[in-house]
């Protein structure tokens, strides 16, 4: 058995890949976790990013979107919420050295700004990419999307505002960078079918939640399931048949 069947072979895959589940896997932060960080989880290293690519490249999956991952057999995408600063300095050298193509979830509203979400809560600040950053993220052949205007919990809001933050965000995105929009990550993972509606009336093709799971040919657009690709991570050679358990719950 090479090393590729070690990680699909029937023996060794988990059930959801021998299924046709694809996985798109969520980042956050790239580097060691700050101190004070309660969410540890949400820090993955350049190093360990690398590793977790590549095991999923070498195991003969390819990347893609997340709007394109239903029609694609054998493959996996990689999405980074919030626009961290991390992401160009820590996260792109290695997508670009694996030729990886990722989707950025970008708090339009917020360039340039800080995690005030997060901070709220007690997290450390944390700077995010300001404009001339996503363009050099886009200029170096990566995806952005949209997470919202100001990262609010969609759910709390009425729909005039739930309609603010979803269309507002996009056309803001799409002025700016000169392309269209189409991706969206819900703050919080919060919505319902009321949310998720509106995200089809305001023009998006898919959109990513935080529940745990992979993609399936039948998976509705708007609410694709993720794995948390957390700051621990077991051997390669134990990839597949550990990431639900370590997917499977968020910090
Ligand atoms: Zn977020």
């Amino acid at each position: 058995m090479n090393r590729a069947d070690s990680y699909c072979g029937a023996h060794d895959g988990p059930r959801w890949l021998r299924g046709g589940g694809r996985p798109i896997l969520m980042y956050h932060k790239f580097g060691q976790p700050r101190p004070r960080s309660r969410l540890r989880a949400l820090y993955v290293t350049p190093t360990l990013l690398r590793d977790q690519l590549r095991g999923l490249l070498r195991a003969g999956l390819r990347a893609s979107s997340p709007a394109e991952l239903r029609e694609h057999e054998a493959a996996f995408s990689v999405t980074i919420d919030d626009a961290c600063e991390s992401a160009l300095l820590r996260a792109l050298p290695v997508l670009l050295e694996l030729q990886v193509q990722a989707t950025l979830y970008v708090v339009a509203g917020r360039l340039g700004g800080t995690n005030d979400w997060e901070v709220a809560v007690g997290e450390p600040r944390e700077r995010l990419m300001d404009e001339a950053q996503v363009r050099a993220w886009l200029a170096s052949g990566q995806r952005i999307g949209s997470h919202t205007l100001t990262h609010p919990r969609l759910t709390a809001l009425d729909d005039a505002a739930v309609r603010e933050e979803l269309q507002a965000s996009r056309l803001a995105l799409e002025d700016r960078f000169q392309q269209p929009v189409t991706e969206l990550c819900y703050p919080f993972g919060a919505h319902d079918e009321r949310i998720r509606h509106l995200t089809r009336e305001a023009g998006y093709t898919s959109a990513v939640t935080v529940e745990p799971g992979t993609v399936q040919a039948t998976s509705d657009p708007l609410r694709l399931p993720r794995l948390l690709a957390r700051h621990r991570w077991p051997g390669p050679a134990a990839l597949f048949s550990r990431l639900v358990q370590l997917f499977s719950r968020r910090p």
